[in-house]
């Protein structure tokens, strides 16, 4: 029988009831376990629970509150290569990826325990003669974080450090295609000592989130996610009140100027669009070459993608392991045989692919379409598959209106020598992570993840500063104390 994976409600395991749904290793196309599937009165358990140990959790002293994160970190340290299979097994990315997502992950809960510092107001004396004014951050109360499959190790720790550090009782509810990372980020957190309620692991899908987001005591969601399901989400937890901040989908645009190093842009370029499978929020999806840069771009990329190593993530050399579903496959599939439809030049298929011993995993190989018409409902639709479509520009300014037609905002970058061309590019460039000879501008923790127009819902983001004002309320006090003027003493 599949393993069933539960939920954690006060510091409890327990399963929602019968409803489970099958969580699949996608490089063998075989079910590796069952995940609950939480109905409303489950999460009005959760809610509850946290609800009653917010009070005391608030009263908790900032110092003591990052205690059990400290040890967490450790605990994370310490099971980093377990963790990292999981990841592996649930999600299909490399052993060097699940590393990776790691350590994006662990940098958050380190920032956080920095939360005696970054949770601090502001105070003036003297505001009038004798009257001071201060202003405090307080937490707002039960919060709750939904998030998706493509980083389970990472994308729930964007939120759960600060949301706990700064006071607040915190509710994660994972993709249910990757639930295993999650519950086993909550073995940890069970070992790092958290007061029950304070960190609650919440599986299920629509019918979840759908409570979380009606729940009168929630005050908070942050989502990640595609941009219909942000929108929506945005939607409904701001009529209902709450603060919302929904990151969403993404098509970024790289541009590639003639003046830039081509050996090291395609291989930087080759791991930002195939790495994780192109399964990634910050995968470079449009490549935008400037003028005579498009001969020797397209050949190299051409000899990166093709000679990609490809199969299951924990077996060595592994560059690229499977999309994360049969679904997901096929759709890709779809798109690359309308675009050869349409007439695009394929210049490496990677339909019709499987990786050697792995033949009922999910496989889509590195792709590369040519000639992708700018204003093409392709140009763009987020593949969130290792697919890179080619464009073809002028001059820079002709490239960087390119840029700024797609509708996203999630990232934008250059490949360029000339700091003038690259200046120009981070200070016209319609998106809110930039990347200068980068493939993947993925910020710190200490920065936020910045997405603009239809990849972000709200307005402040993850991550960092942002996600300490997103979690607390300021409550500004005035005050007066006559008998302390000291020419009445
Ligand atoms: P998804 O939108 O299908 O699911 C995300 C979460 O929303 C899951 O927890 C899921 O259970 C829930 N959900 C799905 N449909 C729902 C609905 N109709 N109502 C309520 N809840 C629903 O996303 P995904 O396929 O898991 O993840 C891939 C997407 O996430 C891509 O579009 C990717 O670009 C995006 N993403 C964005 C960022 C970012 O920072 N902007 C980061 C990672 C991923």
């Amino acid at each position: 029988m599949a393993t069933k994976i539960l939920n954690y409600i006060g510091n409890t395991w327990s399963t929602a009831g019968d409803q489970t749904r099958p969580v699949m290793n996608p490089a063998r196309g075989e079910q590796i376990a069952a995940v609950t599937m939480s109905p409303a009165e489950v999460v009005g358990k959760a809610v509850d629970t946290a609800h009653a140990a917010f009070a005391a959790w608030r009263d908790t002293p900032v110092g003591e509150r990052v205690q059990p994160l400290f040890r967490l970190k450790f605990l994370l340290e310490e099971h980093i290569e377990q963790i990292a299979r999981v990841i592996t097994d649930e999600c299909g990315k490399t052993r060097a990826e699940s590393i990776g997502e790691l350590r994006r992950g662990i940098e958050n809960v380190e920032t956080a325990c920095g939360m005696p510092s970054l949770i601090q107001g502001y105070s003036n004396e003297d505001i009038a003669s004798g009257i001071d004014e201060h202003m405090f951050r307080q937490p707002l109360g039960v919060v709750t974080a939904i998030t998706p499959f493509n980083f389970p190790g990472m994308i729930p720790l964007w939120f759960l450090p600060y949301a706990v550090a700064t006071g607040n009782c915190f509710i994660l509810k994972p993709s249910e295609r990757v639930p295993m990372t999650s519950a086993k980020l909550f073995e940890l957190i069970e070992r790092a000592g958290f007061p029950p309620g304070v960190l609650g692991l919440v599986n299920g899908g629509r019918e979840t989130v759908d409570a979380l987001l009606d729940h009168p005591k929630v005050r908070a969601v942050s989502f990640v996610g595609s941009t219909p399901v942000a929108r929506y989400i945005y939607g409904r937890a701001t009529a209902n009140g709450k603060r919302a901040q929904c990151q969403g989908g993404a098509k970024n645009p790289v541009i590639v100027m003639p003046d830039a190093d081509m050996d090291a842009t395609t291989k930087i370029m080759a791991d930002s669009a195939f790495g994780c499978a192109g399964q990634r929020c910050l995968a470079a999806s449009v490549a935008i070459t400037v003028g005579d840069a498009r001969k020797p771009f397209t050949q190299q990329m051409a000899d990166v993608a093709a000679s990609r190593v490809v199969g299951y993530g924990f077996d060595d050399d592994v560059q690229m392991g499977p999309v994360i579903s049969g679904e997901s496959r096929d759709r890709i599939a779809k798109i690359i045989g309308d675009a050869e439809s349409a007439g695009l030049k394929l210049v490496v298929d990677g339909r019709g692919r499987k990786a050697s011993g792995y033949d009922d995993g999910y496989w889509v190989y590195p792709t590369i379409l040519d000639g992708v018409d700018p204003a093409s409902a392709l140009a763009s639709t987020e593949i969130f598959g290792p697919v890179l479509s080619l464009m073809h520009a002028t001059d820079i300014d002709d490239a960087i209106r390119l840029v700024n037609e797609r509708s996203y905002g999630n990232m934008a970058c250059i490949f360029t020598e000339s700091g003038a061309v690259a200046r120009k590019f981070r200070h016209e460039a319609d998106a809110g992570n930039v990347g200068i000879n980068i493939g993947v501008a993925a910020p710190m923790a200490y920065f936020p993840f910045s997405g603009w127009n239809e990849s972000f819902f709200g307005d402040l983001h993850a991550q960092g500063r942002h996600g300490v004002e997103f979690y607390t309320q300021t409550k500004v006090v005035v005050e007066r104390w006559p008998k302390s003027w000291s020419r009445q003493f």
